[in-house]
């Protein structure tokens, strides 16, 4: 826990979240500004800043992280139409909140190459 982050705080529940999955060390919520009609971000409870971080330290957390953005596709309905998931990593990935979380994006065709 790092009491200055967002998610962690998030994971204490000190900041409201519209939560759809739980695990022990898992977390799924809401994006709270979708950017498609399916919008989910996936969390490890302990705090890693980024994909790469967590997966040296922890490569079974990480793996859990994939299994339960599956499982979020599947509950959310998008695991046949398909989905996007993306870890945005430091400042040319576009990584705003520093606390590693998977989007899970669907709902729609995504677009590729990203902006
Ligand atoms: P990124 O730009 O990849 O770091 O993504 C951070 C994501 O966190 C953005 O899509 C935000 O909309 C989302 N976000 C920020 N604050 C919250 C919050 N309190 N609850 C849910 N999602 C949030
Ligand atoms: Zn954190």
């Amino acid at each position: 826990m790092t009491a200055a982050c967002l998610f962690c705080r998030l994971v204490e529940r000190e900041v409201p979240a519209t939560v759809v999955h739980e695990t022990e060390r898992v977390l799924a919520f809401h994006d709270i500004t979708p950017r498609a009609p399916r919008h989910l971000l996936v969390i490890p409870k302990p705090h890693f800043t980024t994909v790469g971080e967590m997966a040296l330290a922890d490569p079974l957390l990480a793996g859990e992280v994939l299994a339960v953005a599956h499982e979020v596709a599947k509950e959310q309905g998008i695991d046949g139409s398909g989905y996007r998931l993306v870890f945005n990593t430091g400042a040319d990935g576009g990584q705003t909140v520093f606390h590693v979380h998977c989007h899970v994006l669907g709902g729609r065709r995504m677009t590729w190459p990203p902006g």
